[in-house]
């Protein structure tokens, strides 16, 4: 029986395999028969199920050991631990003066000078995990370029080199496909209410820590894009694809976008020339296979930090490919039903034509980059601002977060020898960075420093402004004379954090990024931690030193562990977060309060949850978990939400809410975490989830609601006009300015009180009924830069962004806004660590009548 059976699967896999060529590439020619197909080596059809990352892996290092056209490098592995990989595709002849002929295509580039030079381009897959086509394709694609006899094939190796990331989120993908194949029935379901086609919560989307890697090549928060990032600029190609799904009943999207969403930095010619006469190769190869497709009509290319953008960045042509998605093995959908190897054939054929049109396209593409380069030092030239200087003398941690950014994305830094001010702003020497605007990179320097970029457009797919100056919160100007650089730096080095022995007292500032870490890291040990409440000054070795509200103070006599232990965790805790412990002698201290003062208060450690699962915004929660996991070494307990009825809450001291419906929490558990806020807990809100508890009566804070007093309307639009108009006021993610009372615990560590906020939402508070309860105010002209609907602006300017609210012994701390977005608010992400480590020792003053 078994025999028969298997004697079965084999015919049915090899009719699969003779099947396959002629569906993917029909007229391919010749193929070199010692090179494994995809089906033959993974033994399945392609499309009949999706491939797991490491098989995925195992193939492309199979073509690498049977063929010199193919090299695999490991360039990294992700957080799964998990390879990535990045293949090479060239000629024998190429592949032996491979770092020759990088070295020349590097050193052409400005001039343009590389007729004679091999094209080099980067194809890329998968970045979204669950939009599983492309990576089946990246398999085809390598299949094709190391066994095609075909002359154009040749052609394609000897004239060109072809980089290609087969899978850009190898974590988040093989989340997807073991939802798929595990799923899978025989025969098929498409149903789109099968399971197969309904992944749970938080889906394969994401990467480990549930970000969306299609705006990490510009934030660089991860380690897969840092690695990614490396190879991309150790070769810097001319093009680079970036393939994804989207909903089941659309067609297939390709290159050009829609005009009205180009980046203005980024020279016309790309837009203007370079898309559409690709678009026409895409098309041509559509008509063919009988695909349907369109353009033009949706996707932006403003934001530099999407793998079909980033690209555009360094003169190169950035394609997007979307592709409806099967989502599944096969869907039901408003025409006949879509398989997945039709959406597998669709990315496959759009790679080859990238290639194809590279090369046709070759003396354009040269021709675009050294234009790039060429108006782009024309523009740095004619700038008013000369360069940018920046640094927190306070905050190394998160200066030097901002300069290793800065240095991923190729743009030169130099440092500051002497202490100078420019407008009215302290810049110290030594901790201080400038960074010219005459370099190469000028582009992205722009994108990086300038809040003012104005945009032809008002609907924007994603964020309308992304200066991560502001993002970081950093101290800067912008300089319009000379420009004081010191040397050019290659990294930041910090000076090894080391601690004296104190029989007395250790103090620390609470302004590094890093202070929260060291106060968990001593907390966990066992050392008891307090803080002052108010500022104070004292003699450290002959000098005067001033430390700030929230400063840490421990005492060596008031602890549960020896001196000696003490000493040696101290020491740790300053290694571990590199930042500066000192030793005090005294506590009579030479102004502000003492050390033994009523306003230092003893901290009580975070035992945070925080509810995850259906219904909650993935990303918000995830860049909660990466924050405390990658940046604080510190645990939380991500709660699914249905478990919350049965879990005993009371272990917990605080509770993270993200943006989401929590439609699961019913009158019971609402009641229950009620409850737990009555007897002390502290709930932390972020954007609607504040709505939410409002909502259920938590806390007497309001809402700004819409003004419904207004008579009825009686204008009247065209029905085709809604998109645009509605479009128009939505907040896709702008800057704004609040006024922080930093001598609140939740703005301790923070020097100046008008700090930059990110804004995508509509969560907006009144201010509260508590005078001392509004921690942040949007100030009368907030917007700092993006896009800003006026019927928004009326709503913000004045009203609430953060504010406390009492109930029983609780508090419930909400913030309008998200304060870790994206991994990059370094600012604000302060502003939450504060609510984590000081939520329990917040006050709602009474106030008198
Ligand atoms: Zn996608």
């Amino acid at each position: 029986m078994k025999k028969i059976l298997t004697a079965i699967l084999t015919v049915t896999t090899c009719l699969f395999a003779a099947a396959q060529p002629n569906y993917f590439y029909p007229q391919a020619g010749k193929m070199n028969s010692a090179i494994p197909t995809p089906e033959q080596f993974l033994k399945y059809a392609i499309g009949s199920h999706h491939t797991r990352h490491d098989k995925l892996v195992e193939y492309f290092k199979e073509l690498d050991k049977l063929s010199d056209r193919v090299t695999v490098q490991i360039v990294g592995e992700t957080y799964e631990h998990r390879q990535q990989i990045a293949a090479i595709f060239t000629s024998a002849t190429n592949h032996n003066k491979l770092e020759e002929t990088r070295k020349a295509h590097l050193a052409g580039q400005l001039t343009g000078a590389t007729a004679n030079v091999p094209l080099v381009i980067q194809l890329g897959y998968n970045v979204h995990g669950n939009e599983p086509s492309s990576s089946e394709a990246a398999l085809l694609t390598a299949y094709y370029l190391t066994a095609s006899e075909d002359p154009e094939t040749l052609k394609w190796l000897e004239e060109m080199v072809i980089l290609m990331d087969p899978n850009i989120n190898p974590d988040g993908r093989d989340r997807h496909s073991n939802w798929a194949n595990m799923h899978k029935a025989s025969p098929p379901v498409a149903d789109p209410l099968d399971r197969e086609h309904t992944e749970v919560w938080p889906g394969g989307r994401f990467n480990h820590y549930w970000f969306d890697m299609n705006r990490d090549w510009f934030l660089a928060v991860h380690q897969e894009s840092k690695n990614r990032l490396q190879f991309f600029h150790h070769w810097r190609p001319y093009v680079q694809t970036d393939h994804h799904e989207m909903g089941s009943n659309s067609t297939f999207y390709f290159d050009p976008g829609k005009s009205s969403s180009n980046n203005p930095t980024v020279p016309d010619d790309l837009y203007n020339t370079i898309y559409p006469k690709f678009g026409l190769y895409f098309s041509q190869a559509l008509n063919q296979i009988g695909s349907m497709y369109f353009t033009k009509e949706a996707f932006d290319k403003l934001y530099p930090g999407y793998g079909s953008s980033y690209i555009n960045f360094y003169g190169g042509a950035g394609f997007l490919f979307e592709q409806a998605s099967s989502r599944g093995h096969i869907q039901e959908t408003s025409t006949i039903p879509l398989t997945f190897a039709f959406t597998i054939r669709n990315q496959f054929v759009s790679g080859l034509t990238t290639v194809r049109a590279s090369l046709a396209e070759k003396a354009q593409l040269l021709k675009m980059r050294s234009a790039f380069y060429r108006s782009s030092a024309a523009s740095a030239k004619a700038s008013a601002v000369k360069a940018y200087i920046f640094g927190d003398a306070n905050d190394e941690t998160r200066t030097k977060a901002f300069v290793d950014l800065l240095l991923t994305h190729h743009i030169d830094v130099y440092d500051v020898e002497n202490t100078v001010m420019y407008n009215g702003q302290r810049f110290e020497a030594a901790k201080t960075y400038v960074v010219p605007v005459d370099q190469p990179n000028y582009i992205m320097i722009r994108s990086v420093f300038e809040k003012g970029i104005t945009y032809t457009d008002s609907l924007f797919y994603d964020a309308s402004t992304w200066s991560l100056i502001h993002a970081y919160d950093l101290p800067y100007a912008e300089l319009r004379t000379t420009v004081p650089r010191g040397k050019k730096i290659s990294s930041v080095t910090q000076a090894a954090s080391t601690v004296e022995r104190s029989n007395y007292v250790y103090v620390f500032d609470l302004r590094d990024y890093n202070a929260h870490k060291a106060i968990y890291h001593l907390q966990s040990k066992g050392v008891i931690v307090q803080s002052a409440f108010r500022p104070f000054s004292t003699t450290i070795a002959g000098t005067a030193k001033t430390f700030g509200y929230g400063s840490i103070i421990i005492s060596v006599q008031l602890q549960k562990i020896s001196a000696d232990s003490i000493f040696k965790v101290v020491s740790e805790a300053g290694k571990n977060s590199n930042i500066k412990i000192y030793s005090v002698g005294s506590g009579f201290n030479t102004s502000g309060i003492d050390l033994g003062s009523g306003y230092v208060r003893t901290l009580r450690m975070p035992e945070a949850m925080m509810l995850v699962g259906q219904g909650v915004a993935p990303t918000e929660a995830g860049e909660i978990w990466h924050l405390l996991d990658q940046r604080l070494g510190m645990p939380l307990t991500k709660m699914d939400i249905t478990n919350f009825a049965r879990a005993d809450i009371n272990r917990y001291n605080t509770i993270v809410m993200v943006s989401g419906s929590y439609t699961a929490l019913d009158k019971t558990a609402t009641d229950k975490l009620k409850l737990w806020l009555q007897n002390g807990g502290i709930l932390i809100t972020i954007k609607t989830a504040g709505e939410w508890a409002i909502k259920q009566g938590f806390t007497k804070e309001k809402l700004v609601v819409p003004d419904t007093t207004k008579s009825k309307t009686t204008l009247r639009f065209n029905y085709d006009d809604a998109v645009n108009i509605e479009g128009a006021k939505a907040l896709g993610g702008s800057i704004f300015a609040v006024d922080l009372d930093t001598t609140h615990p939740i703005g301790f560590g923070t020097t100046n009180r008008k700090i930059s906020i990110y804004k995508n939402g509509q969560t907006i508070f009144l201010p509260s009924a508590n005078i001392y309860s509004t921690i942040a105010q949007y100030t009368n002209n907030p917007l700092i830069g993006g896009y800003l609907h006026a019927s928004t602006l009326k709503k913000i300017k004045g009203n609430a962004a953060i504010v406390v609210g009492g109930e029983g012994n609780g508090k419930v701390i909400f913030f309008a806004d998200n304060p870790n977005f994206r991994g990059t608010w370094y600012g604000t992400n302060k502003l939450f660590l504060n609510a984590l480590f000081f939520g329990s020792h917040i006050n709602v003053p009474v106030v008198a009548e």
